[in-house]
């Protein structure tokens, strides 16, 4: 991986069956930033696209992990990661950040024994803002989702990337994001689902986000059968031409690079 700042999403599954029968991969996404290297929401199969991806992702090329929630597609493969970024737990290295939920609630997913090979544990809080070495990233508020969630904006090359992972819609998520240069959306379904049990994004929510927050780039990504059958690069397509603004679907393997621009002003909107 050269040095300029990319996205890589090693997976784009969204709901059950889609991860289930791995209609795609349930990989996490690989953040590469400011020098540093990012794993988010690792889902089942994320060791083995790390090991498959070229180049190949190893343990010391990954800096930190981040769990934006505890969901089985968004966590499964966490301690492996753990151990794998950790050199197999020889080496105290890395950074873990994570819901109190994931590390202490009933659903707690970061194994005991393996978060003693990480040098840092940092708990997700809302509006607080984290550092990786020289990369700084931000919560924002509660998404509202089953289990306690929060979505991401880091200060990249490009600007404030932003990620609103899985939610479903409310309007200050248009304020949340504001000043977003890149915005990956989890958008999971075509229509919203009937039941309020059921907490994600559909193509609506996601119009509705892109022409209020109106980023140079949206990504949209982690998506169910509803999606799928509709073909993402199809969705993306209207999506942009409903919008104006540049929408493309991400894919397994996709890489996005990220180009440096003077875009300070945003980065201190974001960032304070
Ligand atoms: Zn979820």
């Amino acid at each position: 991986m050269d040095t300029a700042d990319c996205i890589k999403f090693l997976g784009t599954a969204g709901a059950r069956f889609v991860v289930l029968k791995q209609l795609r991969s349930s990989a996490g996404t690989f953040l590469s930033m400011n020098g540093q290297r990012i794993i988010l929401d690792p889902g089942p199969g994320t060791l083995v696209r790390c090991a498959s991806s070229r180049p190949k992702i190893e343990g010391k090329g990954i800096d930190a992990i981040i769990l934006s929630h505890t969901h089985i597609d968004h966590s499964t493969d966490v301690n492996v990661m753990i151990e794998l970024m950790a050199e197999g737990g020889f080496t105290k290295r890395g950074a873990l950040f994570a819901t109190v939920e994931a590390l202490e609630g009933d659903d707690r997913v970061v194994l005991k024994y393996v978060r003693q090979f990480v040098e840092r544990i940092e708990i997700l809080k809302p509006d607080t803002e984290y550092r990786v070495g020289e990369l700084r990233f931000r919560t924002h508020g509660r998404h509202h989702h089953t289990t306690e969630t929060y979505g991401f904006t880091f200060s990249s090359q490009e600007g404030p990337v932003s990620f609103i992972v899985d939610t479903t819609f409310f309007p200050e998520l248009c304020e949340w994001y504001a000043g977003s240069a890149v915005l990956v959306l989890n958008m999971v379904r075509m229509t919203p689902h009937p039941s309020d049990k059921v907490m994600h994004l559909c193509y609506d929510d996601a119009r509705t986000l892109l022409s209020s927050i109106r980023p140079r780039l949206a990504i949209i990504t982690h998506f169910g059968m509803t999606v799928i059958r509709a073909k993402p690069w199809e969705v993306a397509r209207k999506l942009s031409d409903e919008t104006g603004v540049e929408v493309v679907a991400a894919s397994d393997g996709k890489t996005v690079k990220l180009a440096p621009r003077e875009r300070e002003h945003e980065q201190v909107k974001m960032f304070e």
